[in-house]
Order: C-alpha cells, then structure tokens, then sequence
C-alpha cells in the first residue's frame, strides 16, 4: 500500500480544502533551494501555530510544507520530498499518533526523523510517541531555539548514521555540523567524549581536563550543579524515562548561558546502566525571548534595566525611564474572539509598539499576558517619559486588523523614572507596575506617574488577595439586594443580589475591586456559590412573607460556569431553598457566553429545562457574534449602564439603545435597563417599551431587611 492509497482510502475531510495550506512557501514544490538545511513537513490544525512556526523554520532556512491534520499530512509526503515531520497529536481528522503510526509502516526512523510536539512533558504522551516510532518530541508552547536544536540534531544523526558507515572522519565532521553539543559518557571505563561543538558552547579548550567521569558539572553555574546531579542520578538508577534538565553555563562577561542537556542510559540486562549519551542545546534565545512576539521577555529586560541601574550609580547623570504597559480589555478579546485572534493581536500590538518606537533607545519586552514594558534608556526626566507614552497612545488608538476584523484598544500605561532613592530593578519595575495599576482605575487609556501614595494602594490589593480566602469563614460577606421594577405596572418585579464585602480594616471593599481578584486567584467559585445559596434562601424568605413571586438574579463568572456540574449544583440549591426555578435568573456577560459559544449554548439548555432563566448582562460592552447570540437559549438582556447615563444628551446613545431593544424583540428577549438614575431616563425607556427598570432612581442596592420592605412596593409611575 501507498501513501497514496493510505490517503485514498481515508473518508473525506469536512473542511480539509487545501492538501498544502497557505502558509507554505513559494518553493516548496520546487527543488529545495541552495543553502537551505532540509524541507520540513509541518502537521498542526492551529492556524496561529502554523504561521508562527512556518515563519521561523523559514527564517532557520527550512523549507517548509504545512498540514492541517493527518490527512492532509500523509497526501503531502507522497508528493513532496520530505526530509522531517514536525507534527501536533490533537488534531481533527486523523491526529497525530495514527499518522505516525501509517508514516511508520512506509518510512523507518532512520529515513524520516518525526518530531511530536507534545502538550505536557515527560507524561504518557510522551511515551506513546516513542512506542509509535517518533524520533523525539517538543513541548508546546514550542521554545523555537530547542525546536531548531532537534530538527538539526535529527538532521545530523541522519548523516551521521550515512557517515559511519563511510568512516569515523565523516561522523567527526557531521557533529561537528550540529548546532548540539555531544556527550558521551562510558560508566564502566569512565571515559568521556565530549564535542568539539560541546566544547566550543560552554567555552572550555579541548585541553581542558573534562574526560573523564563527571568532571564537566564543574563548568555548571553553582546553583545548578545539585539540581542536574541529581537528575542524572534519578536517571541513571531508573527512576526516570529520560535525563533531560536545564542549566546555566557561566560566560566570561559575567552572565549566564542557558542550556537544556538531555540524555538516554544504556543498560545492561540487569538494567545497570553502563553508559549514557546526550546532547547540549544552548536555549538562551528561549529564555530571553518570548516565543509569541520575539521581544525580550521578562528575564532579559530585568537584566537591561539592571545594566542601566548600574550605569546611573557610576554617573547620576545616565537617567532613564520605565513605561509598564497593559492592553485594556485584552481578556475581552481572548473570551470573545479566541486565543487565536488574541495572540495575532498581541504579535501586532508589539509590531506596533516596535515601529513606534523606532527612533528612540528603547527595549521593548513582553512582561507576560498582555503586559509590555519599555525601557527608555536615555530620558532625562518624567516629562519626556510622558512624551513617549502619550506617542505610544496615539499609536495604539489607531485601529488593528486582526482575522479580518477591525479591533480597536486602549492601553493603560504607568511611568517611572529612575532616581536616588529608588535605584533598584525590582522596585523600579514593582513601582512601574504600581502606577499602571493605578492608570487602569481611570478610564481607559489613561497614563499614571508613579506617586509613593500608590504603594499603600497596591499593598492592599496584596492583602485584599491574601485575606479573601477567610473572608467567607469570617462572614465578612454580604448581600445587597436591588430593585428591578417592572416598567408596566410599575411593582418590583425582583431585585439583583449584589456581594459586599466588609473587610476589618479597609471597611467595603467595591465589588469591582475584589471580584477580579477573586476571579483570578479562583475564589469566586466559592464565593459564587455562597451568593446563589444566599440569594435562594432570601428569595424563599420572601415567598413566604407574600404571594407576589419575586425573581431573583445572580450574578455568575465564567470560572463557576466552567465548573463541571454547574447546572446540577443550580438544581440542588433550587431544590433545598424550595424556590420556584422560574424565579431564578442566571446573569452573565456577553464575553463569557462568547468564550466557548457550543458548550455554553449547551450549559443555558441545561438550565432552561430546569427552568432557571438566564439573563445578558451589561449588553453592549462586549464582542457578541450575532450568529451565536442568536442561537443562545436566553430569557432576557440587560443594557449596560454606560448607555443609560447620558441617555437624554446622547443622540449616539439613544440611537444604540433603541437598536438594542429591538434585537431583543427579535430575540425574543425581555429587557432591563440598568443603571437609571433621572426621571427622564425612565421615561424615554418606557417610550421605548422597555420592560424592566433597574436604578438609582428606584432603589440603590440595600440589605435583606430593607429589600423585604419593597416586595409589595407600588412604585410612582415614570
Ligand atoms: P452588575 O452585575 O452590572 O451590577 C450592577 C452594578 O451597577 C451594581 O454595582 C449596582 O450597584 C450598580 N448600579 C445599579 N444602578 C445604578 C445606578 O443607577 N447608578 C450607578 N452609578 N450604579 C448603579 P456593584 O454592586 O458595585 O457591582 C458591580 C459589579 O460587580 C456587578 O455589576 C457585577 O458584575 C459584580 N458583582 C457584584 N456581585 C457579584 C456576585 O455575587 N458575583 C459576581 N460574579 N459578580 C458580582
Ligand atoms: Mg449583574
Ligand atoms: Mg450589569
């Protein structure tokens, strides 16, 4: 059988169009070009991935063919001349194992080299790529500079094993050719080889006494040198599959290399191990460079501030400047259009940051998420920092064409500038990091300088983190309850719980302060589920005290939902509360429903067999597909405050409010507007057959006991 035939006899792919996709370059049907290493055959159904590691293959001189899935994998290596296969394991179609395991029955290791790439390391997966015949695997996220070593090294092996069967001469020249360092190390004798490559890349001369045994762990940075021994020897007696560690090999000008040194035991058939043999690859590039963007990460831009902090306490007058940057709503992004979408974002907000900062002596990093710091090597004060970041505003406000869709962002933006009493690279990034904080309190885009008064503000923010998980132990939490009035016959309808948080020392904590926190650190599962069992209970409470059946809506965040067996632990409060489910209103945002749109679809099912209802809230804020809004099995839609709050002014306003409440007619959603503070809002909503009120102009949120005197409340007409 063929590859062809394999290819042939496979069912057709719903959506598997192009046998190469687009990402593949010019030659690659052509005869591989002069001083190109090899053609590489790359296998991953993620578009982003593809692009991002076709570009650097490229850019390492590989030619490169790309596949979709399995399939398309198989039919490719029948009709190009393929020297290694770098391959993904989930992928729809035919995933990864399946086709290793048919390009085996056609190819053996030593005439293709397949490399997996892996989601976790050193696991069963790992495993099972040797056991069906892979030549090595690579983590994903793929670190590019481990990601060439491997290709190389396969390359080099493949010639070598050629060589050797010419001469010993030729196997020299070929590990010679590898960009790893080779180890070799014979236990019983004691003899070592070492590379030259070896050699050369942790800067010993082949005089240098490192033959035998494990005398060259003396070369390793002292830190490290326990961790890697004991590696080796967790190894060498059994305990692990493969040696594989990282360390740092000290370089003359005081810094570091970072290396990954692998290595395979041979053993005796008592399983002693008698020899062992691994490469070096020099990772640095990894280390310092982030693998999404190729800008300094957070490591080497400590290291550039770091050197300019040296050079300013020899010459005060070497000043320089740190801008800590965040993309506002950037999770927005994420949850709403993909993690796809969203790192093709962050690869051109830092192309754009790059160009805009082109003329100036500046390292740009990515500190992490979409976090970016600048270094502004040759500020001389905080006014021209200021200069630079407002430069930087400007640029980003220019709209971003990403996935063919136009986004537009804002960041926040905090400055320091470095001076006597603040001279330190962690202060000063934690102090950058602290004005940013305090940018993103304003409205979006705003720029902060840093002000010693923000550092009692983000040593709450710590506390406030640390402190939550008592919070509930302490019955430091509360409700508050608000009104929503029905707009025909003017009587409340139900009221919105809302969590407060009493904290013994910093009094009430807003829920827009410590809900993100929680929904960081994880804790608003808990505390999610506190507030449903709460808010049931009131409502019991008053269906007790009247026959007015009042709803109550509750609040829930995307980690609770993604909590399996969120509907079924609904059921079980609604269940021992005795309320009716019709009166329990599920709210959630726009973002949260759009983040994994089929399973959420499924989830609101779930619930409305139940007959919990659910609610949009604060509509408007968000990227809703109109596609999937429409398909969502929702009850109601809340418009967000920010509409309401000039609604008598903005003509803009206006106008997006009315088309908001005529989309839910066409949903057939019900709606409230929230955040009515005037006579007049409620008046223009009422125009508008709105049917919910919710606002300030009723009822501000208030505690059990006062919300239990508005269930009957006939409120005055608007
Ligand atoms: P939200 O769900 O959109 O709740 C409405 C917020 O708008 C409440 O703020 C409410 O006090 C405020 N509001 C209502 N009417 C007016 C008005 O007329 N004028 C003004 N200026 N504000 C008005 P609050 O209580 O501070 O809550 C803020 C946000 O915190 C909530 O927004 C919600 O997203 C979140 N939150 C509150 N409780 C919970 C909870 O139990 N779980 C979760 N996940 N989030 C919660
Ligand atoms: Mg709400
Ligand atoms: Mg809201």
């Amino acid at each position: 059988m063929t590859l062809h035939d394999i290819a042939a006899s496979l069912p057709n792919a719903a959506g598997a169009i192009a046998l190469v996709s687009s990402e593949q370059c010019a030659e690659t049907s052509a005869p591989k070009a002069a001083g190109i290493h090899g053609r590489v055959l790359l296998v991953d159904d993620e578009p982003v991935t593809r692009q991002i590691i076709s570009r650097r293959l490229h850019d390492d001189r590989f030619d490169v063919v790309t596949a979709e899935n399995g399939r398309q994998a198989l039919s490719a290596l029948s009709e190009y001349d393929i020297d290694l296969v770098l391959m993904d394991i989930s992928m729809p179609v035919m995933d990864g194992f399946t086709t290793l395991r048919l390009m085996r029955q056609m190819y053996d290791r030593s005439v293709l080299p397949i490399i997996m790439m892996t989601s976790a390391k050193g696991n069963e997966q790992v495993l099972r790529c040797f056991d069906n015949g892979a030549n090595d695997y690579i983590s994903k996220p793929v670190d590019f500079s481990v990601m060439k070593a491997r290709i190389e090294s396969q390359f080099v092996l493949r010639d070598t094993q050629f060589a050797l069967r010419e001469s010993e001469q030729r196997y020299a020249l070929a590990s010679q050719g590898t960009r790893d360092g080779i180890w070799d190390w014979n236990i019983v004798t004691g003899a070592t080889y070492l590379s030259p490559r070896w050699l050369e890349m942790v800067g010993a001369s082949e005089t240098h006494a490192l033959g035998t045994g494990l005398s060259w762990l003396d070369l390793v940075f002292h830190e490290d040198r326990a961790r890697v021994k004991s590696d080796l020897e967790s190894h060498l007696c059994g305990e692990s599959e493969h040696f594989e560690t990282e360390l740092r090999m000290p370089n003359q000008d005081g810094g570091f290399r970072w290396m990954l040194c692998r290595g395979l035991a041979i053993r005796d058939e008592d399983g002693i191990a008698t020899r062992i043999a691994g490469s070096l690859t020099d990772i640095t590039e990894g280390k310092v460079a982030d693998a999404l963007t190729r800008l300094p990460n957070r490591t080497l831009f400590h290291d550039r501030v770091a050197r300019c902090v040296e050079l300013y306490k020899r010459n005060s007058a070497r000043k320089f400047a740190v801008l800590y940057m965040d993309v506002d709503d950037f999770k927005l992004i994420n949850d709403s259009l993909g993690h796809g979408v969203g790192d093709q974002f962050l690869i051109k907000f830092s192309e754009r940051l790059e160009s805009s900062l082109r003329q100036c002596d500046a390292v740009i990093a990515r500190l992490g998420g979409d976090e970016f710091g600048v270094l502004l090597e040759n500020v001389r004060n905080v006014d021209e920092a200021l200069t630079v970041a407002h430069r930087l505003q400007e640029k980003i406000r220019i709209p971003f064409m990403v996935a063919d869709r136009e986004l537009l962002s804002r960041a926040s933006i905090g400055v320091v500038a470095v001076s006597p009493e603040c001279s330190s690279v962690d202060e000063i990034i934690r102090r950058a990091d602290t004005a940013m904080y305090n940018a993103k309190k304003f409205s979006e885009s705003h720029i902060s300088v840093f002000d010693n008064r923000m550092l009692a503000e983000s040593s709450t923010r710590f506390e406030l983190n640390a402190e939550m998980k008592q919070a509930i132990r302490r019955d430091e939490l509360s409700l508050n309850y608000q009104p929503i009035i029905d707009a025909t016959s003017m009587k409340t309808a139900g009221f919105e719980a809302l969590v407060r948080w009493h904290h013994p020392i910093h009094g009430n904590v807003p829920p827009a302060q410590f809900i993100p926190i929680a929904e960081s650190n994880g804790l608003i599962v808990e505390i999610g589920d506190w507030v449903l069992c709460q808010a049931c209970q009131q409502a019991a409470r008053w269906n007790a005290m009247s026959d007015s059946e009042m709803m109550i809506s509750v609040n829930v965040s995307v980690r609770q939902l993604n909590v399996p067996g969120f509907a079924d632990r609904v059921a079980e409060v609604v269940a021992q509360t005795g309320i009716k489910p019709r009166q329990l209103k599920l709210e959630v945002t726009e973002s949260m429903l759009m983040q994994k749109p089929d399973e959420m679809i499924g989830l609101l099912s779930q619930l409305q067999e139940m007959g919990v209802t659910t609610s949009i809230d604060d509509f408007g804020t968000g990227y809703s597909s109109l596609a999937y809004l429409h398909q969502m099995p929702l009850n109601v839609l809340k418009i967000d405050r920010s509409f309401i709050v000039d609604l008598a002014e903005s003509r803009k306003h206006q106008a997006i409010v009315r088309s908001i409440i005529a989309l839910a007619r066409s949903l057939e959603l019900e709606v409230i507007a929230e955040g009515i503070e005037t006579q007049s809002q409620a008046a223009y909503l009422q125009g508008l057959q709105c049917d919910y009120f919710q606002g300030f102009r009723f009822s501000r949120p208030v505690t059990p006991n006062q919300a239990s005197m508005l269930v009957d409340k006939q409120w005055p007409g608007s």
